[in-house]
């Protein structure tokens, strides 16, 4: 039996939990913002925030591919909770590919169990990285080796709060940069509400703030001297796991297309993007992605087709939720239509980080190194940094 079907029986337990427990929800987390903590953590218990984990580590000892195929169930009820789900897994990641002992033994299988509910606060380093912004968080060294005193704040990070864990990125001067987990008890460290968002409303996401907050050595997951190669190790992960969301979304705009379509497929079949064609280009994106992420559990995918794969699902996942909402017509204009909460939550997964415009950048950056370093013109500085 294949790994593949061996995660079958895994993967519909999930499947199930998110129609019983998830699906009645959706509506309320996405109108009334409510957090699903509850379901998050029925989901740990599952297994589901440590596919891509080994058994030592809390998991199931399947992969990454296994992972968005979760994230993906989510998203075909949720795609706000499917983010959470991506925030919870990707720290899981972030932990088991940290080269530090400490911080991993620490955390690890309690975030796995979503025992520890836990946000990553990564947007602005993965941006800065890229050319996009300034770093906001800075760290010093402490003068005894203890560790790092940080400071500043980071505007929206998601699944946070009491109780919760951070996980975040902040640079040292003349040094390079750390990444770290931060409580959410670190002396110092607060939690401040954001402006109402238009979606996403239900994903606990704060603003925060770092005032002199001492981070030990044992919650670094990288230190300087580790932290290209850990970025480098992590990033693939960090962006496929991500695409989970999209296909999942695709799955529920592939819904209401099929519902409407129960009605009025007579005036529908004059649209652009029909449920076949939508349904075709999913199925593809899939595989591409699966493919993807089991490299990437090995250490091996290179980075430009895991920004590909994570563009065409942004740009999969509007058109679909552009159709879905042309498909359900006037019933579909009703606020409380999901095809309405499709579009929002399709927008979200085109602006979080990487955004389709952050990707469209990269790729750009690293195909004009690549064909500058060909046509030995010029300095492969991006081919370096991506
Ligand atoms: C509902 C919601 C949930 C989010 N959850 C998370 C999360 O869990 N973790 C996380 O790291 N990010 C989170 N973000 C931030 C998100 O990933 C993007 O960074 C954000 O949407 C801005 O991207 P942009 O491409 O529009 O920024 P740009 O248009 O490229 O940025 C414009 C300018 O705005 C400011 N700015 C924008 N974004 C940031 C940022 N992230 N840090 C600092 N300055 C910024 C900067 O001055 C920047 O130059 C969330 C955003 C939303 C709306």
């Amino acid at each position: 039996m294949s790994q593949a079907d061996s995660a079958t029986p895994f993967i519909q337990a999930v499947a199930e939990q998110v129609r019983i427990e998830l699906a009645p929800l959706a509506q309320a987390i996405d109108q009334e913002g409510l957090y699903p903590g509850e379901f998050m953590r029925h989901l740990g218990a599952l297994g589901g925030f440590g596919a891509a984990l080994s058994a030592q580590d809390g998991g199931s000892g399947l992969t990454l591919a296994e992972q968005i195929e979760i994230t993906t169930q989510v998203g075909r009820a949720c795609g706000s909770t499917a983010f959470l789900v991506w925030c919870q897994s990707c720290c899981a990641w972030y932990l088991a590919h940290s080269p530090n002992a400490a911080v991993r033994g620490r955390y690890i299988r309690q975030v796995a169990r979503g025992e520890l509910l836990a946000g990553t606060g990564m947007s602005n380093a993965v941006k800065h990285l890229a050319g996009i912004e300034k770093i906001l968080l800075r760290a010093q060294r402490n003068t005894d080796g203890s560790g790092y005193t940080v400071n500043g704040s980071l505007p929206w990070v998601s699944n946070v709060g009491d109780g919760h864990l951070a996980v975040v990125a902040a640079s040292i001067e003349g040094e390079g940069y750390i990444m770290f987990a931060v409580p959410s008890t670190a002396k110092g460290f607060d939690t401040r509400g954001c402006l109402q968002f238009s979606g996403l409303e239900g994903t606990q996401t704060l603003n925060l703030r770092f005032h002199n907050v001492q981070v030990p050595n044992n919650d670094v997951l990288a230190h300087p001297n580790q932290f290209t190669e850990y970025i480098r190790r992590i990033k693939p992960g960090f962006v496929l796991g991500q695409a989970g969301m999209g296909l999942g979304i695709t799955e529920g705009c592939l819904d209401v297309m099929r519902e409407s379509n129960t009605s009025t497929a007579h005036v529908n079949m004059f649209l652009d993007d029909q449920e076949p064609d939508i349904a075709a280009q999913l199925a593809l994106l899939k595989a591409q992605a699966a493919t993807l992420a089991r490299q990437a559990q090995e250490g091996v995918t290179p980075i430009l087709p895991v920004l590909k794969l994570r563009a065409a699902v942004s740009e999969l996942t509007l058109k679909a939720a552009n159709s879905a909402v042309l498909h359900a017509g006037a019933k579909g204009y009703l606020a409380l239509h999901p095809a309405q909460r499709r579009l929002r939550e399709a927008v979200f997964v085109a602006i979080v980080t990487p955004a389709l415009k952050h990707l469209r950048k990269e790729i750009h950056d690293i195909e004009q190194a690549a064909s500058a370093a060909a046509n030995g013109t010029q300095s492969d500085v991006a081919l370096a940094t991506h």
